[in-house]
């Protein structure tokens, strides 16, 4: 199958060379300089796991403009706040035929690639591994080969048979996919567990293990859960979890899955990028207004990241 991932960043890179290793042709789009010019300078990526054994995987980069692919599948993961313009400067290459599938966090991405794309070719989900790029062209896949797990559903809720065949490069690719009908359900689930645990370790530079020892942690992410399954349940959202299960996925992620990851959001933080707040918590807080709910805690936290986004700015 011929995949293009839009967005070669941490896991643009991870889902790229894997379904490349798993033997897809891809090739991979991406709007940064310093990452384009370094990765065909050094003729590939530098691609390591947890640190160790980095070795250069030879890869295709293309900027939008000049790219001229026509792939099955575009796999995008770029940030919420990149997209649309993403997506502007490579609509030349997109057609009917194809799909589209994309594990960003937080919400905000559907609408847009609806723009570009017929309801029935989107596909998208969450991923449950963490990935860090070091620099241009410098890649570390957190987990051993096969860790982490990731959830998926059509945008019509009804798989077919390509939905299958992408299930089933995902599976050759060790990605553990999880194919649902629920796809609402599905997406909010990760963007309540992101608006627990990137938001505060980010706010206190935190990884997920030192989060989760603090003895107040079950009720910080308590009243988080509670506060955002209120929303969805106004919206009207079947959620996938129950709110227990919602807090033991929190609980089992930062103590025994990633305990010593720094969440993306902190990734962002560090590098003084905008991070993706504004489409988690802030896509929480927007919800409940719909249905004259007010999320109070998860307006208070979007401000917080805003403030530390803005101090970090300042001169
Ligand atoms: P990323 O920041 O690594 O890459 C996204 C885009 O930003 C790429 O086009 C990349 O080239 C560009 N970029 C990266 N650093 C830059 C810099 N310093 N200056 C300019 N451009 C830069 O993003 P990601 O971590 O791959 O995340 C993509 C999506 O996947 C997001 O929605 C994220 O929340 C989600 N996600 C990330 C992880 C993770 O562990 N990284 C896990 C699950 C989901």
């Amino acid at each position: 199958m011929k995949f293009t991932v839009l967005g070669a960043g941490a896991m643009g890179y991870r889902y790229g060379v894997l379904l490349q290793e798993a033997g897809n042709q891809v090739d991979f789009v991406d709007t940064w300089e310093k990452n384009v010019e370094k990765v065909r300078e050094q003729g590939g990526v530098l691609v390591a796991r947890d640190h160790q054994d980095q070795h250069l995987v030879p890869v295709n980069v293309y900027y939008p403009e000049e790219y001229q692919g026509h792939p099955d599948v575009w796999v995008v993961f770029t940030k919420q706040m990149q997209l649309a313009d993403f997506l502007k400067r490579t609509a030349h290459c997109f057609d009917e035929k194809q799909y589209v599938l994309t594990c960003m966090n937080g919400m905000g991405h559907v609408e847009k690639l609806l723009e570009y794309f017929k309801p029935a070719k989107l596909i998208a989900g969450t991923a449950l591994v963490a990935t860090v790029l070091n620099g241009p062209g410098d890649v570390d896949f957190i987990g051993a080969r096969g860790a982490g797990t990731m959830n998926l559903a059509n945008y019509t809720e009804k798989p077919d048979e390509m939905t299958h065949k992408v299930v089933t490069e995902l599976e050759k690719a060790q990605f553990n996919p999880n194919l649902t009908t629920n796809f609402m359900g599905t997406l909010l689930a990760k963007v309540v567990f992101n608006s627990v645990v990137n938001t505060l370790c980010t706010l206190f530079e935190i990884t997920m293990g030192e989060f989760a020892s603090y003895p107040g942690a079950d009720e910080l992410s308590k009243q988080l859960i509670n506060e955002a399954y209120d929303v969805c349940e106004r919206a009207g959202i079947q959620m996938l979890n129950t709110r227990q299960a919602e807090l033991e996925s929190v609980n089992y992620v930062s103590t025994v899955a990633n305990p010593l990851h720094y969440p993306s959001m902190y990734q962002d933080m560090s590098h003084n990028r905008p991070t993706e707040v504004d489409y988690i918590n802030g896509y929480l807080v927007e919800l409940g207004r719909k249905y004259r709910y007010e999320a109070t805690t998860h307006a208070f936290l979007t401000h917080l990241v805003h403030l530390a986004e803005h101090t970090r700015q300042a001169p």
